[in-house]
């Protein structure tokens, strides 16, 4: 079990949490607590908004601070460094206190105006309300394709069905919320985990925004990582690559063993050490590849090891206002919960 919740099922004290990872969104914050605000404050729904802050160097912290000391409804955590989209949103799903979870990025492409649907798909029963994107003209040509292509190769090896323009602009209810927060992924790819939970769903098209501000976040490195990573923690395919190339392999092997044979009975002389070596450094390079991947599960198997946690958070603002709040830190961190909270 990993150190950043208690085990025990939390009691909720608001009826939705709004959580939102930032990087670098320093323009996008206040925005983006507006547009929240006009939306859920005419429902009369009790809500709170958590902005994560994801180790951001700019003045997106000062930003979600200001917000936080303005609006009671807002509470701000900085993670320690930058730890990725997936690490930030759990950080904020983990100290979320409603009864259902909505998770949306910070840069408006996720339009808030579609929160009330969710809730309402919500309160008709349904556990998990996912969102499904069509592509904006905004959206460029290569993250399409290789959108649709990376869950199209997802689905087919881990047999957990994902649809293209999935993304992580979500309700999840208390149930689901707490199930995914207690997974121990060293990866943690919440779009898979929340597909392979179950629970009663229902998908909800929306039409994608342009950014509100700023660059996107998502740089190719970023998202190889993220793939890579999705998928190993989500299927065994890849390490049963070797056994197929093996007998593959070991069929070439004998039909040259029976060229040999026939070759020596009939007296012909074996030649060509090129084709020896070709072969030869092939089967080297076949050979390192797999062991690459051994090696590649061998690290998320260590990493899940060393059990350590998949966040750190450095700063916070707005817990402090209930005893309660503090018990949302790490257990074992006392001290970390001292600095942040004040003892
Ligand atoms: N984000 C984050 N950490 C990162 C990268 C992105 O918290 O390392 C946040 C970012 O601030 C935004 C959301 O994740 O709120 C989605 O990022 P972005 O808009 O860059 O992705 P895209 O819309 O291109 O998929
Ligand atoms: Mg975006």
């Amino acid at each position: 079990m990993r150190p950043e919740l208690p085990s025990e099922f939390r009691a909720p004290s608001v009826e939705l949490s709004v959580v939102s990872p930032m990087f670098n969104e320093e323009t996008n914050v206040r925005p983006f607590v507006r547009a929240v605000v006009d939306v859920l404050d005419p429902t009369g729904i009790d809500y709170e908004i958590i902005l994560v802050d994801d180790g951001s160097r700019d003045g997106t912290w000062q930003a979600i601070a200001e917000a936080a000391r303005t609006n009671p409804r807002v509470r701000g955590l900085s993670l320690s460094r930058n730890f990725g989209h997936q690490g930030a949103l759990l950080a904020g799903m983990c100290h979320a206190r409603g009864r259902a979870v909505v998770t949306m990025d910070g840069d408006l492409q996720h339009p808030p105006a579609l929160v009330p649907e969710l809730v309402a798909a919500w309160r008709e029963g349904y556990k998990v309300v996912n969102t499904r994107r069509f592509d904006s003209t905004d959206t460029s040509w290569f993250k399409r394709a290789s959108s649709r292509w990376f869950y199209r190769l997802f689905s087919r090896v881990s047999g957990v069905t994902m649809e293209a323009g999935a993304s992580d602009f979500r309700l999840l209810d208390r149930m689901p919320l707490q199930a995914l927060i207690s997974m121990g992924d060293a990866d943690l790819f919440v779009r898979g985990i929340v597909s392979w939970l179950g629970f009663k769903t229902k998908t909800i098209p929306y039409q994608a925004q342009p950014r509100f501000s700023g660059v996107p976040k998502f740089t190719l490195k970023k998202m190889l990582r993220f793939s890579t990573g999705a998928l190993l923690s989500f299927s065994a395919v890849p390490l049963k690559l070797g056994i197929l190339i093996g007998f593959v392999t070991s069929g070439f092997a004998f039909l040259e063993l029976c060229y040999i044979g026939f070759a020596y009975l009939t007296g012909r002389t074996v030649q060509g050490w090129a084709s020896l070596m070709t072969v030869m450094s092939f089967m080297f390079g076949v050979l390192f590849i797999l062991l690459g991947i051994v090696g590649t599960y061998l690290g998320k198997i260590y990493e899940i090891v060393k059990n350590r946690p998949r966040f750190v958070i450095g700063e916070a603002v707005g817990f402090e206002r209930s005893a309660a709040d503090r018990e949302l830190l790490p257990k074992g961190s006392a001290q970390l919960r001292e600095s942040v909270y004040g003892a």
